[in-house]
C-alpha cells in the first residue's frame, strides 16, 4: 500500500473563455491567480491557477481555457463536485455574496453533518462551498477577507457507475473510508495537507460524461517530492496500472493514469512549486513559458486573450 499520498494537490478543468474564467476565481472567489502559463502539450492555450498565496498543494484550482469549446455533459467516469473549505459561519456571506455577482445555481444542502452552498461556475461548473471546523490553512485575503476566505479544497466527488474498483484503488493509494450513506462514500487521507476528502458518488445507470467546457479533465494528488512520486510509480505498475512517465511541469512534476471508474488521476510533487520563476509578490503576474515554448513568446503575447494582472 502507498502511505505518501498527502491528499490533493490540484484539479484541472476545462473552461470556454479565458477573461472570465479568470474574474470569477479572482473576483467572485477571491483566489489568487498564481500563475499565468499556457498547455504544454497546447501552447496556443492558457494554462490558469488559482489558490492561495503560493498555490499549495490542496489549494489549486487550474484551468485550460479553450476559446468558444462546447458545454460538457455530466454523466459518470469523471470529477463530479469540487468542494471549497470556507470557515464554519461564512455561508451566508458567500450566499449574498454570489446573488450580488449573478453567480448561478445556489443551494443549500449538508453532507455527513457539514452545511454546503453549491454554486455553478461560468461554465456550469459544479462547485460547493463547505463550512469546515478547523481548517487550519492560511486564505489568501484577496477579494475576500480572511475570516471568510476559501481555505483550499475541502473534497472532491467522484461519479461513478460502480464503485468498486476505485474504492480499491484509492484504500491502495492509502484513503481509508471514513463514511457512508446511500449511493455515497466517503475516503480520507490521514495527515494530509487539508485537502484530505474524496466522496465517490454512484449513480448504476448514468451515462458516460462527455467532456467540454466546466467538466474537470483530471485531479492530482499530492506527494512531497520526486523520490516519493518514483515509489508511487513503481507501486502503481506493479498493481498493474498504466503509468505514464514523469513529466516536468515546471512547478512540480507529473504523472497520470486512467482509473477503473474513467477518471484520469495525476499524481504531482510539492516541489518545486509556483514561487520557482516569480517572486511571491508578483506570482501569476507574467505570462511565464516553458523552455520548449519560450520560441513562441511573441506569437503567444499577441494570440492570447489579455488578462488584468
Ligand atoms: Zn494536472
Amino acid at each position: 500500500m502507498i502511505k505518501t499520498i498527502k491528499g490533493l494537490h490540484h484539479i484541472t478543468s476545462l473552461a470556454s473563455d479565458a477573461v472570465s474564467n479568470n474574474a470569477f476565481f479572482t473576483d467572485v472567489l477571491g483566489l489568487r491567480r498564481v500563475k499565468k502559463t499556457v498547455n504544454f502539450d497546447e501552447p496556443s492555450v492558457y494554462h490558469l491557477y488559482y489558490g492561495d498565496e503560493l498555490g499549495h498543494p490542496g489549494s489549486v484550482m487550474t484551468y485550460f481555457p479553450f476559446p468558444g469549446i462546447r458545454q460538457g455533459h455530466t454523466g459518470f467516469g469523471e470529477v463530479g463536485t469540487t468542494a471549497f473549505s470556507v470557515p464554519v459561519g461564512s455561508l451566508n456571506f458567500w450566499r449574498e455574496r454570489f446573488s450580488g455577482k449573478k453567480v448561478t445555481g445556489l443551494k443549500d444542502d449538508e453532507r455527513f453533518g457539514e452545511k454546503r452552498l453549491h454554486f455553478s461556475g461560468p461554465d456550469n461548473d459544479a462547485f460547493v462551498l463547505v463550512e469546515t471546523k478547523d481548517d487550519a490553512r492560511k486564505p489568501w485575503a484577496g477579494e475576500v477577507d480572511a475570516n471568510r476566505a476559501i481555505r483550499g479544497f475541502h473534497s472532491a466527488s467522484l461519479r461513478l457507475r460502480d464503485d468498486g474498483a476505485t474504492s480499491e484503488l484509492l484504500k491502495f493509494m492509502g484513503y481509508q473510508q471514513v463514511d457512508a450513506k446511500d449511493n455515497l462514500k466517503r475516503f480520507a487521507i490521514p495527515e494530509g495537507n487539508g485537502a484530505n476528502l474524496i466522496d465517490i458518488e454512484t449513480f448504476p445507470s448514468a451515462s458516460h460524461a462527455d467532456q467540454g467546457a466546466g467538466s474537470v479533465h483530471h485531479i492530482a494528488f499530492a506527494v512531497e517530492n520526486r523520490a516519493k512520486q518514483l515509489e508511487v510509480r513503481q507501486a502503481l505498475v506493479d498493481t498493474g496500472y498504466a503509468v505514464t512517465p514523469v513529466i516536468d511541469r515546471d512547478y512540480f512534476w507529473a504523472i497520470y493514469f486512467r482509473t477503473p471508474g474513467g477518471v484520469l488521476f495525476e499524481v504531482a510533487t510539492n516541489e518545486p512549486g509556483f514561487n520557482r520563476d516569480e517572486d511571491t509578490a508578483h506570482l501569476g503576474e507574467a505570462l511565464k513559458l516553458p523552455a520548449q515554448h519560450e520560441r513562441l513568446r511573441t506569437f503567444l503575447e499577441k494570440h492570447l486573450q489579455p488578462l488584468p494582472s
